[in-house]
């Protein structure tokens, strides 16, 4: 028995093991702003950019699958903001993945910069062998988004700790189904629960989990103060969401392993980066450190043409930008001007029936030409 995968049921039984008879199954959207409070001011609930009941139905579920405690944020950017500006002071030193989400160095070289925080940034595959020293924080999105390399947490996490630095993780690509960040020695993870976690792309929403308390506590101080607080709706849609993210993750990681293993086959295929090709260059790494390998694959076509000719001849998968949903999406990323060849397209493979996928798929790489 995978403890694992008591944690998922558990998680998925959290609230009908509190329900006493007549009570609703699900939980309540509680749209407050304010509480009774009579007296003197004491109690969870005082005013709701605070705490608010459906927040704290969410945080109890998503603390059970982190296994830490966990905070709630309206996007992803506001868990990736808490985690930052409550923890870097004027001096201190932050490495960033220089081809991870790249709103998190805009953040950083537009409002941190400027209050003398000082910035280094590093490819994810070069993590391992950067020098360490004098850092506050080391930031690693693995798989890295869009180019899918890796970086071992466990070796990074100890070299993270021995120069007296935080390591923090963005999970994003991954979901907690998906990878142990906390377990393989991370302090922080971050997660931008729009992604796979909700899964169906109707709501922007993060999370921040953490063993530290104290991290919390100012995870928590930034939250209530800077007022980057969730919608009640919101968060009972990511509850909802919730509940099938081990299904949906576990069908687009298997999605994604067929699709990956048939297109490196294929003719008008020029390479295909996923972890869970043995071709990946870190493999090994993605068999000790991932549980699946994820739903996104790079796939390089010819040229950007190429790549435009096949995503729009595609019937199941729709151009957008964006990952981990329950509809197959696909981008040239070369569009947003990254770092990657022209006729490079990230797939996010989502949970259609695998063979009509495939036959779409292949179907429209067909009609590319040559
Ligand atoms: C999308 C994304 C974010 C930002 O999340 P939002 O919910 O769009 O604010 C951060 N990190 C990664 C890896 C992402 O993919």
């Amino acid at each position: 028995m995978d403890p694992l995968d008591t944690r998922f049921a558990d998680c998925l039984h959290y609230a009908t093991h509190r329900r006493r008879t007549g009570e609703p199954f699900e939980t309540a959207i509680f749209n407050t702003t304010i509480y009774a409070l009579p007296g003197e001011p004491q109690g969870a609930y005082q005013y709701a950019r605070w705490a608010n009941p459906t927040w704290t139905a969410l945080e109890e579920v998503l603390s059970l699958l982190e296994d830490a405690e966990t905070l709630i944020f309206p996007s992803g950017m506001a868990a990736v903001a808490s985690v930052l500006y409550s923890q870097l002071r004027p001096g201190d030193q932050v490495l960033l993945p220089s081809d991870g989400y790249y709103t998190v160095r805009t953040a950083a070289e537009k409002f941190l910069a400027p209050f003398g925080v000082r910035l280094r940034t590093c490819p994810t595959a070069a993590v391992e062998r950067e020098p360490l020293d004098g850092l506050k924080i080391v930031w690693v999105e693995t798989p890295s988004n869009p180019g899918l390399d890796l970086a071992d947490l466990r070796a990074v996490a100890q070299r993270a700790h021995a120069a007296g630095a935080l390591l923090v993780v963005d999970n994003t690509t991954m979901t907690p189904i998906g990878q142990r960040p906390l377990e393989l020695g991370a302090d922080v993870v971050v997660s931008s629960d729009t992604k796979g976690v909700n899964g169906h792309s109707d709501a922007l929403f993060g999370h921040v989990a953490s063993r530290n308390a104290e991290v919390m506590a100012g995870v928590r101080d930034w939250r209530r103060i800077c007022g980057a607080i969730p919608g009640a709706f919101e968060t009972w849609l990511v509850q909802r969401g919730l509940d099938t993210l081990e299904l949906r993750f576990s069908r687009m990681c298997d999605n994604a392993q067929q699709l990956a293993e048939r297109l490196i086959q294929h003719p008008k295929v020029r390479a295909v980066r996923y972890p869970g090709l043995t071709s990946h260059p870190a493999h090994a790494l993605a068999r000790s450190q991932m549980r699946g390998f994820g739903a996104l694959i790079g796939i390089t076509l010819a040229d950007a043409g190429a790549a435009e000719r096949f995503i729009d001849g595609c019937r199941y998968v729709r151009s957008a930008t964006s990952f981990g949903g329950v509809h197959s999406s696909a981008e040239r990323r070369a569009r947003w001007g990254e770092a990657v060849a022209d006729g490079y397209v990230r797939f996010s493979v989502g949970c259609e029936p695998p063979g009509t996928l495939w036959r779409d798929v292949e179907r429209a790489l067909e009609a590319v030409g040559s």
